[in-house]
Formats: structure tokens, sequence, C-alpha cells
């Protein structure tokens, strides 16, 4: 590489760290903070400098409550279409108590207990 292919490839990246930044200035103005659906506290996007952030929000790190993700499948009117949506802390708290979300720990619990009783003849398939 000669020195002025080096300092044209050096131009080029400044350009594009330039546009990733405006990019993202941009978007975590659409995407931060999000709005709690029960309760309507905000939760703050913990690092905005983290792109992933806005293009994947649930895999982030949310000041005080979580992101999740909502995959619509066939059936519902919304097909194809992941939606994006926010819990604080205490409301995923309480949501949980009352075993109206749950986590994956007690999904896996449950399929444990039907594998045992499956193993031991006790539901009949
Ligand atoms: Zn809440």
């Amino acid at each position: 590489m000669t020195p002025k292919e080096y300092k044209e490839l050096l131009k080029a990246e400044q350009t594009i760290r330039k546009y990733k930044a405006e990019i993202n200035t941009e978007l975590i103005k659409l995407t931060s903070p999000k709005t709690c659906l029960k309760c309507g506290k905000k939760v703050e996007v913990m690092d905005p400098q983290e792109p992933f952030y806005h293009f994947y929000p649930h895999e982030g790190m949310w000041l005080g409550g979580g992101v999740f993700q909502m995959s619509c499948g066939y059936g519902s009117d919304h097909d194809n279409t992941q939606f994006y949506g926010a819990l604080c802390d205490d409301c995923i708290t309480e949501l949980h108590e009352k075993k109206i979300i749950e986590t994956d720990s007690d999904l896996t619990e449950v399929k444990t207990e039907y594998l045992k009783k499956l193993e031991k003849g006790k539901i009949d398939i």
C-alpha cells in the first residue's frame, strides 16, 4: 500500500465512523427511552454508544427494567411483525409473582416435571 492509498483509507474510515455516529444519534432519539407498558415509567438505555440497542433493543442493557421482543406469527393480524416493548423492574416482579409472565427457568421446571411424569408412565400419549 502506498502512502497515498493509506491516507485515502484513513479518510474513508473516518467518514464511515462519522456516519455511524450520526445514525446512532438519530436512532437513539427514536428508540429511547422506552415506556413501561404497565405503569408508564421510563426505562432508559444504559449505554447509548452501543449500536445494538437500536437494531435489537431487547439485547441491550436498560436501566430499571427490560425491553422485550414480541414476534407475531400466523393467526395474528400482525403476522411477520416484530414489536419491541418495555417493562420496569417493579412491574416485571409483580407480573412474575402473579404468574402472568414466565422466566426461562419457570418453563424449564414445567418441562422437567412433565418429562419425569412421562418417564414414570404417569402420562399417556
Ligand atoms: Zn412499570
